[in-house]
């Protein structure tokens, strides 16, 4: 388990984590999603002792990182792949990391096996592809057997194949029961792997909710229409009892409405239809929409016309 609260780290005027209070917890995958430079290699480096805090406190398993015996038998990181020694073998790496923590000489060989670089265990690191290198970074985290796992964008510049690996090992790693802690700034990659997302933006906390009820409130499925004759399909429609929300450059959205539905409806009434549509909202945008106000450089020509309702309004209360 790892307890945050009001964790808040500054640098001169630029507040870098705000306040954070939350509990990162056993058996689950949490994900911690943020845009880039909202604040979460920071944390990341204060859970482990690496950063001092400006205010407020963290706690692995109830105790402060620097009072652990051992501590990479509690918590073990990937921070930086590239924070590797490139002139030592895989395997001297490890065995280093091992004697400087009191961990037994057999784990090397265990995590090399785990992290599939046996074959290459006696090669030098520098030779490393970003792959191998992110995978020997992780068979240090798993070196000392810990039961905190923290992984800091650890599928950044990874080939499919590695993605999927990471993946696999870090729901395997919280079904052992370990406390599993990783970041990413994509959406779409912890909806894969996250069980429990919290996502923060400049530093503050947005969100700490279950990955279900995020999908729930935020996976809305409508249906677009458009018509020529949109005075018309809207009575139709609302006569029908139909929920109907206008969106930008004339399309209408049924909420929860059958396309079906809605065409024969337009049949009936002899509507002309130019587009009948099932629509699902992306998780990815629901995530925009939380930390928008949040990103400190928007792309101002990304951004469409007709903006999209908030409908994952509410979600982040608890
Ligand atoms: P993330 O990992 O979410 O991309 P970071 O934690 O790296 O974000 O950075 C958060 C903010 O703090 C950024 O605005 C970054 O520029 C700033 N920052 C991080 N480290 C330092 C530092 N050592 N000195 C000054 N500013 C920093
Ligand atoms: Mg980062």
């Amino acid at each position: 388990m790892i307890e945050l609260e009001g964790l808040t780290k500054r640098y001169g005027e630029k507040v870098a984590v705000d306040n954070l209070t939350f509990t990162v917890r056993p058996g689950i995958v949490t994900g911690f999603l943020g845009p880039n430079g909202a604040g979460k290699s920071t944390t990341m480096r204060m859970m482990l002792g690496l950063d001092r805090p400006t205010a407020g406190d963290v706690r692995i398993d109830g105790k402060h990182y620097d009072r652990l015996k051992d501590p990479l038998t509690y918590i073990g990181a990937l921070l930086d792949a590239k924070a590797v020694h490139g002139g030592r073998s895989a395997y001297n790496h490890l065995l280093c990391l091992a004697q400087s923590n009191g961990i037994p000489k057999s784990r090397v060989a265990e995590v090399l096996d785990t992290v599939g670089l046996t074959a290459v265990a006696k090669k030098k690191a520098k030779g490393f592809s970003l792959g191998m290198g992110q995978r020997l970074g992780i068979a240090g985290a798993l070196l000392g057997d810990p039961r905190i796992l923290m992984f800091d964008e650890p599928v950044n510049g990874l080939d499919p194949e590695g993605i999927h690996w990471i993946r696999n090992l870090m729901k395997s790693l919280a079904a052992q029961g370990r406390t599993v802690f990783v970041s990413s700034h994509l959406m779409s990659e912890m909806a894969l792997t996250a069980d429990h997302l919290v996502v923060i933006g400049q530093g503050r906390l947005l969100a700490d909710t279950s990955m279900a009820d995020f999908i729930d409130r935020n996976s809305r499925s409508y249906v677009r229409v458009r018509t020529p004759q949109r005075e018309r399909l809207l009575d139709v429609l609302h006569q029908a009892g139909v929920t109907v929300v206008e969106a930008g450059s004339g399309a209408l959205e049924v909420d929860g409405g059958k396309a079906e539905q809605i065409g024969e409806l337009a049949a009936q009434h002899q509507i002309v239809l130019h587009e009948l549509s099932p629509q699902q909202a992306s998780l990815e945008e629901a995530f925009m929409q939380l930390t928008a106000e949040s990103v400190e450089y928007h792309a101002h020509t990304d951004t469409p016309v007709d903006q999209p309702r908030p409908w994952g309004e509410g979600w982040n209360r608890s």
